[in-house]
């Protein structure tokens, strides 16, 4: 094998196990057929293996096997889900190695299903854009970003095919898993740094950002007003819904960066402190203003098919929460982080003592 044959198998390999390591299991299925196929493509004819059975192995399999993979719901690691695949795996290689020429020309025949005036590259390129169709409707559906890379991986995978550009498909197929494992490093970075119920970035996100952070600026501790007896009488689902559009609003916040504290409180990052106490009033009158339509409720007592046919068309609820902040300032009293956060927590705290939405700023 010559060095960047090596080098692609290498490439390949490492972005399938940073795809298990990270628990992303559907992108490890796709990647170790893709692994598969550029490891066949880069072995030399003197290992037994032609180069025409390998593109043939390709062609035959990665296709099928990348549509299963989106078909079926991503499985754990340990399942026979997975173990069903990994055994399909193996038989296609054990196939491509050891099937004799004419088990192996019935099973190029076969495989297309019927479509048999169809070029085999061809059926190939057919199901590749199926392919790439379901995995642009799962990132549509879910708006997760590995599916939308998934779904510009298969796109390049089947740049492949038609071998575009004078590319070989073995070329295609490492674009698609560079594709791949930023997808996997990107969201996994999601996961790390970004709240899933706001999508603003979290206590993790906001410590590392204060370990960094230099010269002035001002912190503010945004607590939602009475919120576990908003909770009780809306349900928690409610609750979700309003602290999502909380975290829209406060996104907005003149001249800060808002990090979701944890529950329901935020924390509003503003590098130029003199900005911080009337951009907080200015957070504080939003979220007043805010109204929250929540789904109409089912009819307690009553079955959906009575309630529907007795009663009056549930009416939307638009509910309204208010928020209490507390606002300090890096001064020469309070040179650390810790001290500016205690400092900013006082004051919310007197903020819910004076009688709840109102700024409290250190003085
Ligand atoms: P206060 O005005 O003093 O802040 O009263 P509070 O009820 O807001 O404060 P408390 O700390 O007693 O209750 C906070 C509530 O926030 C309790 C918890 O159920 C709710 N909560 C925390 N995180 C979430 C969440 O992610 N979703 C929902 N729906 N509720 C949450
Ligand atoms: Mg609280
Ligand atoms: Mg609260």
């Amino acid at each position: 094998m010559t060095a960047s044959s090596y080098l692609a198998v290498a490439f390949c390999s490492l972005a399938f196990a940073l795809a298990l390591i990270f628990r992303r299991h559907r992108a490890a299925q796709l990647l170790a057929a893709s692994t598969l196929a550029v490891t066949a493509l880069s072995l030399p004819s003197h290992t037994g293996l032609a180069a025409e059975r390998a593109f043939d192995a390709a062609v035959m399999f990665l296709p099928w096997c990348w549509l299963l993979a989106l078909l079926v719901p991503e499985p754990p690691l340990r399942s026979r889900r997975m173990l069903a695949f990994t055994a399909l795996l193996a038989i296609a290689v054990w196939l491509t190695v050891m099937a004799p020429v004419h088990v192996w020309d019935a099973l190029q025949r076969l495989l297309p299903f019927g479509a048999m005036s169809w070029r085999p590259w061809r059926v190939a390129l057919a199901l590749n854009s199926v392919a790439v169709a379901v995995a642009a409707l799962q990132w549509l559906s879910a708006r997760r970003p590995l599916d939308a890379a998934s779904a510009f991986a298969l796109l390049l995978g089947a740049g492949g095919w038609l071998q575009l550009a004078g590319l070989d498909l073995r070329t295609w197929l490492l674009a698609g898993a560079a594709v791949q494992a930023v997808g996997v490093v990107y969201s996994s970075w999601r996961l790390a740094f970004l709240d899933a119920l706001t999508g603003l970035p979290n206590r993790r996100a906001l410590d590392e950002t204060l370990a960094r952070l230099s010269g002035d600026y001002a912190l503010a501790m945004v607590d939602v007003d009475h919120f576990k007896q908003f909770n009780d009488k809306h349900g928690h689902d409610a609750g979700d819904r309003v602290l999502a559009a909380v975290a829209r609003s406060l996104a907005q916040t003149r001249a800060a960066q808002a990090f979701r504290f944890g529950g329901e409180e935020f924390c509003l990052l503003f590098r130029r402190p003199e900005l911080a106490r009337s951009a907080c009033e200015e957070a504080r009158v939003a979220i007043e203003a805010l109204r929250v339509v929540l789904p109409p409720k089912p009819v307690a007592g009553k079955s959906v098919r009575s309630a529907k046919s007795t009663a009056k068309p549930a009416r939307r609820t638009a509910v309204q929460v208010t928020a209490s902040i507390g606002v300090a300032q890096r001064g020469t009293a309070r040179r650390a982080v810790e001290e500016v956060l205690k400092a900013a927590d006082q004051c919310l705290y007197k903020a819910k003592d004076k009688g709840r939405n109102q700024v409290v700023a250190w003085t």
